[in-house]
């Protein structure tokens, strides 16, 4: 894949990027070997002043950062200004909790003094997705920095000018130089950087044929990673729940970032009783849904992020009729082409779509949807409704809807995700800890667990 950003909207070449060469790569890494080796001796107040200064610009400057995002990868700009102000909080946040997380534990034993001590890693390298160009990085950097690490960002292909961006934002900010830079290259390369001694960790936000590349990699160096990829996140409504409620929540958390995102509710799983009132609201709300340039204020949905990701969506949902599923709603390309205006005809829009009567048995019924696709099932009970949900090899996060006590105890208990969201939508939210099981990965961001991913825990015995 080409570095480049290409308007998702309209198929026109923005901008090229030369990637960097092997000697320009190696330089490089010297310079942020060096710039750790200074860095790590800084006081928390020094990087919590610099975290709280990037901050200050993220917030100062919010609509111009948005506009990249959009321009790259077609989020609402709406909704990129919302993911700039989220970076700024992530910030503060851990310039405010850091020193605490990483302060000394002490610890009674036999010695005179014995504690666990939290020191940087060194230099550690953030292979990131392209859904939320912004968030996804800040959510690493910021703990990464508050620890003293160093930062080597290897973003999306399409999201070139975001990735140049957020090391400029840094910069800005006063972190001496090489402490955090992004490296304009391909995925063809991340096998050479994890293997290059001066990497000691790293982490992947992404889909699960680059996790799994990127751990055999570094399995082959004994070299730390974090893995945060796909997910097929059930969202189910049992017979108490407000079930206005649980339509509006379930409507926002299928299009959440035009459909793309890892926590989008993907699989709704209804009880029988309150399925035909639950589907007749979804579908109002996703006809209700405005589609077009992603620009503007009015627009709801924008497009996908790349043609790839655009024919993929389709052939999955043509697999989805082929395997007994019945379109409500969408699922037609061409249709919908004809209502947008000609300068976004070459635009990878999909349309906000509805597919139920699919046998949850069939293979097509446990894939992840990136896109505006919503898959309905029907359940006599919760105990169909919790079997479902966990026939999928992924388990990022469920959101469950149900006011019975013992109800919400079971799926609390028994659903197999990283996270279970009780009458409300999933999402991240830098004071809880973020992450999945199965195949959505392991190790855990946000929160005090995420800030103790890239640390030395060093234990300490003093007679
Ligand atoms: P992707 O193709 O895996 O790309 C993610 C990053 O990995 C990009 O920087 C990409 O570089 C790189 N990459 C691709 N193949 C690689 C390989 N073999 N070795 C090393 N690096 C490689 O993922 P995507 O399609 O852009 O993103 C969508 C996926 O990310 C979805 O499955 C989604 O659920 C998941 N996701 C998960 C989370 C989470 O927190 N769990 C959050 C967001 C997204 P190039 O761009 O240069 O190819």
């Amino acid at each position: 894949m080409s570095l480049a950003t290409i308007n998702p909207a309209t198929g026109e070449l923005l901008k090229s990027f030369e990637p960097l060469n092997d000697t320009e790569i190696s330089s490089r890494l010297d310079l942020a070997q060096q710039a750790f080796e200074e860095y790590q001796q800084t006081s928390f107040a020094e990087r919590s002043h610099i975290l709280n200064q990037a901050a200050d610009i993220l917030e100062r400057e919010k609509s111009e950062f948005a506009k990249i995002m959009t321009l790259e990868m077609g989020k609402t700009h709406k909704s990129a200004v919302a993911e700039v102000e989220k970076c700024a909080l992530v910030c503060r946040y851990y310039a405010e909790h850091a020193p605490q997380f990483l302060a000394d534990v002490p610890i009674s034993t036999d010695a005179s003094n014995s504690f666990v001590k939290y020191q940087p890693l060194g230099l550690i390298l953030a292979v990131m997705p392209w859904n939320f160009p912004f968030w996804q990085v800040f959510r690493f950097a910021a703990p990464a920095l508050m620890a003293g690490n160093a930062g080597i960002l290897k973003h999306a292909s399409n999201v070139p000018q975001c990735a140049l961006a957020i090391e400029e934002i840094f910069l800005k900010a006063g972190l001496p130089k090489g402490v955090f830079q992004t490296f304009l290259v391909g995925a063809a390369k991340v096998a050479d950087l994890i293997a290059d001694d001066r990497i000691k960790a790293a982490t992947l936000t992404g889909s699960e044929p680059a996790g799994m590349s990127l751990a055999a990699n570094a399995g082959k160096q004994i070299k730390k990673v974090v893995l945060e990829l796909g997910g097929s996140d059930p969202f189910i409504v049992l017979a108490s729940a407000d079930i206005e409620a649980a339509a509006t929540t379930a409507a926002t958390a299928r299009m959440l970032n035009n459909g793309q995102s890892c926590i989008a509710a993907k699989r709704f799983i209804i009880e029988d009783s309150v399925a035909d009132k639950f589907e007749k609201l979804l579908l109002e709300k996703f006809q209700a849904l405005k589609i077009g340039d992603p620009m503007l204020p009015e627009t709801d949905i924008g497009p996908l992020a790349t043609p790839g990701i655009l024919k993929e969506l389709d052939a999955q949902v043509q697999t989805a009729v082929n395997s007994g599923g019945k379109i409500l709603l969408g699922g037609n390309i061409t249709d919908l082409q004809t209502q947008l205006t000609p300068s976004l005809r070459q635009g990878n829009f999909y349309p906000p779509t509805i597919i139920t009567d699919i046998s949850p048995e069939e293979p097509i019924a446990r894939e992840e949807f990136f896109g505006p696709v919503a898959m309905l099932f029907r359940v006599p009970d919760i105990n169909a409704a919790i079997t479902i949900a966990n026939s999928t090899p992924f388990g990022l996060g469920a959101s469950a809807w149900t006011t019975d006590k013992n109800e919400q105890q079971r799926l609390i208990h028994e659903i197999e995700a990283g996270a279970v969201f009780i009458n409300g939508m999933v999402k991240s939210d830098p004071r809880l800890p973020f992450g999945g099981i199965k195949r959505s990965g392991f190790g855990r961001e946000l929160s005090i667990q995420g800030i103790h991913e890239f640390v030395n825990v060093k234990t300490v015995w003093v007679k």
